[in-house]
């Protein structure tokens, strides 16, 4: 199968904005607490995400942050477009980046397991040298199964939002956030209220989260469906659901505006030590939850391959 030649593709870049991050943590420390019942927000150092329970390639998350999205849920839905897979670690050499690390949510490589899987991509490269840490989980075989891929394998496929950074370790905005009172989830109640308080202008931010105790809901994607699937009902009926157990570690992305690229506004994926692992939904134990998350602020976001014809079906 090949892979997309990214001298074909459009990459286009535009600039985000970038507050100071202590007016991010002012900003959070005001409005999570509708939310939650105990917020603590704060600039800090970076912890080693090496180390248990993050398991990133990387010590950090800084460097020359910026948001990428690939492609688009229109690869997917209404028939899956099977054409766009794409090779993540040409991705960074075309973008010129290394050292660098690439960590989010997104379609995984189904060439790689013969079926349709979810992404959760962490992607080291330095002085040319590939280190792979991407899980992918599948529902090969009937219930869902996380993997490990091999250094050998950097594609992925159709979607992808990601975190691009030199992984170095640096100051990065803290949240802990337990109990939770409100309805949103831990992801949409941090981009609501930045997206409040900034309006026009758009603000991004990706990382890590784990989720320390508790349950949370969790999809899996299916091998491609063979009917067309043109509403969320009917993405909804296709998809898998289930209920996860903490700890689960999660990297994505969250943007407060789209910026007229067709950008999707959150999207992170999980996985864990105990095979638990898929698209991050929302806790299902509020009284449980206890989030602890590490965020860069993006300085650009980088789109590739944006679909030429696009539509909002498949993006919760
Ligand atoms: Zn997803």
């Amino acid at each position: 199968m090949t892979s997309i030649d990214y001298s074909t593709v459009e990459i286009k870049e535009k600039p985000l904005y970038t507050p100071p991050l202590e007016e991010i943590v002012e900003v959070l420390s005001r409005s999570l607490p509708s939310t939650f019942e105990y917020v603590s927000v704060t600039v800090d150092e970076c912890p080693d995400l090496t180390q248990a329970p993050y398991n990133i390639t990387a010590p950090g998350l800084t460097g020359n942050a910026k948001l990428v999205e690939l492609g688009g849920p229109p690869y997917l839905v209404p028939l899956v477009r099977r054409d766009k897979i794409y090779d993540l670690a040409a991705l960074l050499r075309h973008l010129r980046r290394d050292p660098a690390l690439l960590i989010g949510a997104g379609a995984g490589p189904w060439p790689f397991l013969g079926v349709n899987c979810e992404g959760i991509i962490i992607l080291r490269v330095e002085s040319g040298r590939v280190q792979q840490g991407t899980r992918v989980v599948s529902m090969a075989g009937g219930s869902y199964r996380q993997q490990q891929l091999p250094d050998s394998e950097t594609r992925t496929a159709l979607l992808g939002n990601y975190l691009l950074s030199d992984g170095k370790p640096g100051k990065v905005i803290k949240v802990v956030a337990k109990m939770r009172i409100g309805k949103a989830n831990f992801i949409t109640a941090i981009r609501e209220a930045l997206q409040n308080h900034y309006g026009d202008k758009v603000v991004g931010l990706g990382g890590v989260f784990v989720l320390r105790e508790g349950s949370g809901r969790y999809h899996v994607m299916p091998d491609f469906s063979t009917t067309e699937l043109t509403s969320d009902e009917d993405v909804n009926n296709w998809l898998t659901f289930h209920e996860m157990k903490a700890p689960i570690t999660h990297l994505g992305t969250l943007v407060t505006g789209d910026m007229e690229l067709d950008l999707r506004v959150q999207h992170f994926h999980g996985f864990s030590a105990h095979g638990d692992g898929g698209h991050y939904h929302g806790d299902t134990a509020p009284a449980a939850a206890h989030y602890e998350a590490y965020f860069a602020l993006a300085a650009a976001v980088v789109r590739v391959d944006a679909p030429a014809h696009t539509h909002h079906v498949g993006r919760d």
